[in-house]
């Protein structure tokens, strides 16, 4: 079989490299066009739907003589449903997965692989990575590299946003493709059910396909929420929407402290433009308050004011086409106001329930999430759910692919093994970046009781600070551990650069019962700052001062 589609050069190119090992038994015909942007529509996923997947009308439909069409619907082409959808067919199951998206208020829609690909985890590192490297030609010269003009180096909004849109197009080919190869149907409809066993297709031309199902995963994930004051839906727009926002952003509010709103504040200010944040309450809930305390310290340090116990009250348009913003300190009740450019709002997300139809299935909804047993299955013994859509659990991607995966397995592959959901790691992509694994110090408290814990901790300076004189305030690696015997560790912190890749490792050291004996008998990697985990030699609790006193020593 021939595919034929049309792809920017530069991701054409990158395809054509890797052709090879992606696409075993396909020829793919990569034919480069010049990049141009459309107006929000997903050309790719126009164009594939008119070059390849048609072609399926003409195989042969297998013969399936169970009294239900699929072993499994998955409602929801994101993370955890490809994942689940392509575990299952690998374990022998028939499979359809429906992934349908539905436009932001601002019109913005995007293609087949959910949040993370379209306008999360990936769009998101991207533009961290851009603001990152802003920062890298500004300390360059500090190293001795001769940048001319170096004040007029500035990114160029538009091709940043089509560079990552790109980048994102052609993960959603490879996507479609991955899923035919596969054998996995894809639908691109939306899915509500019509009885436990029974999901209704609705086609982005208005007709309707009905599926029935051995069993079914709900894995549709969230949107962000918008709030209730006048104004916000009309004048705002979310992390949905930034990615591909085809004008600058320019001076930019973001209401909300959570890690999206800390990073998109973040890396906005990076690329040059003013960036506020708003918070109502606290940073970062549910992470470690000391960390995110830092984390919020380190970014006003880089010029992004915070605005405390404050609150929006309405957005409006001026008459220069700006939007003013008027706001209350919930504390004071003192009233505000200030005119941006963009107003973000990164209030939280709200699990999509509502078009799902699961009264007809006699589903339990929580809080406009799913509620599972330890192995997603949901009151509907049928019926389960995974990622995002869960109540309680985190919303993370690899948390929703390896959920997806081992569900699967356990449905069609004689597996019994349920997903544990402790110690999963995670990063905040502030632009000092924070990661962590494991507890809280205030969560290790609670539980063991402050006698019964040690909280080591200390300040350290990344080498590559030193030649550009970059703040090392900020810099901070924190463990908690159990204060008897070995000290099995129960979390550690890490703010500083690279705080992914740093604390990924330990990840699996703290999974497999790291204790502070090890971890302080483990030699370290010098020069490097993951290695700062192995001199933690300060505790809290002795009082002494953390702050390093040389790098080397
Ligand atoms: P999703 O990926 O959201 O997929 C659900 C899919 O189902 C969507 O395509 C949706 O349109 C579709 N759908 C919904 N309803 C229906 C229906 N009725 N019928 C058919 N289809 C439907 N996670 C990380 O691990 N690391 C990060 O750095 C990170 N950064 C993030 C940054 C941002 C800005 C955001 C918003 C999220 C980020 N996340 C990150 C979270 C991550 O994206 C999610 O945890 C992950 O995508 C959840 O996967 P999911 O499969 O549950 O849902």
């Amino acid at each position: 079989m021939n595919y034929f589609v049309f792809l920017p050069a530069s991701e054409a190119r990158n395809l054509q490299d890797n052709r090879r090992s992606v696409y075993k038994s396909d020829y793919i015909d990569i034919r480069l066009r010049k990049n141009k942007m459309s107006d929000g529509e997903n050309e790719l996923e126009e164009q594939l739907e008119k070059t390849t997947l048609d072609d399926d009308s003409g195989e042969e439909e297998e013969e399936n003589e169970d009294e239900y069409d699929y072993d499994l619907i998955v409602i929801g082409g994101g993370s955890g449903g490809l994942a689940c959808a392509k575990e299952a067919v690998a374990n022998g199951a028939k499979v359809a997965c429906l992934d349908y998206v539905k436009p932001t208020p601002l019109g913005t829609k995007w293609g087949i692989g959910g949040t993370c690909v379209n306008v999360g985890c990936i769009p998101k590192k991207l533009m961290h990575q851009a603001s990152l490297l802003g920062e890298s030609i500004h300390e360059a010269t500090a190293y001795g590299w001769e940048i001319p003009n170096k004040e007029a180096i500035k990114p160029k909004w538009e091709n940043l946003v089509q560079a990552v849109q790109n980048h994102i197009k052609s993960v959603n080919w490879v996507t479609r493709v991955d899923l035919r190869d596969k054998k996995v149907e894809y639908i691109n409809g939306a899915g509500s059910f019509k009885d436990p066993h029974t999901v209704v297709a609705k086609m982005k031309n208005g007709s309707e396909r009905t599926l029935t199902g051995r069993n079914v995963v709900i894995a549709v994930g969230g949107r962000p929420r918008y709030p209730d004051i006048p104004g916000a839906v009309e004048y705002g727009i979310t992390s949905d929407d930034l990615f591909s926002l085809d004008k600058e952003p320019g001076k930019t509010l973001v209401v909300g402290a959570g890690y999206i709103g800390l990073e998109c504040a973040g890396f906005l200010k990076g690329l040059g433009y003013d960036a506020t944040v708003m918070v109502r309450s606290i940073v970062l809930r549910g992470f470690d308050q000391q960390m995110a305390n830092m984390v919020a310290d380190s970014m006003v340090e880089r010029g992004i004011p915070f605005l405390h116990k404050t609150i929006p009250k309405s957005v409006e348009k001026t008459q220069d086409g700006r939007l003013l913003v008027k706001y209350v300190n919930t504390e004071t009740q003192e009233e505000g106001s200030d005119v941006y450019d963009t107003v973000l709002w990164a209030i939280g997300r709200k699990g999509l329930v509502d078009d799902l139809n699961l009264g007809a299935a006699g589903i339990e909804v929580k809080a406009d999430k799913i509620a599972v047993n330890e192995a997603e299955q949901t009151n509907v013994p049928h019926i389960f759910a995974v990622g995002d859509i869960i109540h309680g659990r985190p919303e993370l991607t690899p948390v929703a692919i390896h959920a997806g995966r081992l569900l699967a397995r356990r449905l069609f592959g004689g597996s019994k093994q349920i997903m544990d959901y402790t110690d999963v790691a995670t990063t905040v992509f502030s632009p000092l970046e924070y990661a962590c694994v494991g507890m809280a110090e205030e969560d290790a408290i609670q539980k063991f009781g402050e006698d019964n814990i040690e909280v080591f901790h200390g300040f350290y300076k990344p080498t590559e600070f030193f030649i550009p004189q970059k703040s090392v305030r900020y810099c901070y690696v924190k463990a908690v551990a159990e204060r008897s015997g070995d000290q099995k560790v129960l979390g550690l912190h890490y703010l500083g650069p690279v705080a992914g890749e740093v604390i990924q490792g330990f990840a699996a050291a703290v999974k497999s019962g790291l204790t502070m004996k090890i971890l302080l008998n483990t030699v370290g990697i010098h020069p490097t700052t993951a290695e700062e985990f192995t001199r933690l030699a300060i505790t809290k609790r002795s009082g002494l001062d953390p702050t390093p006193a040389s790098c080397c020593s």
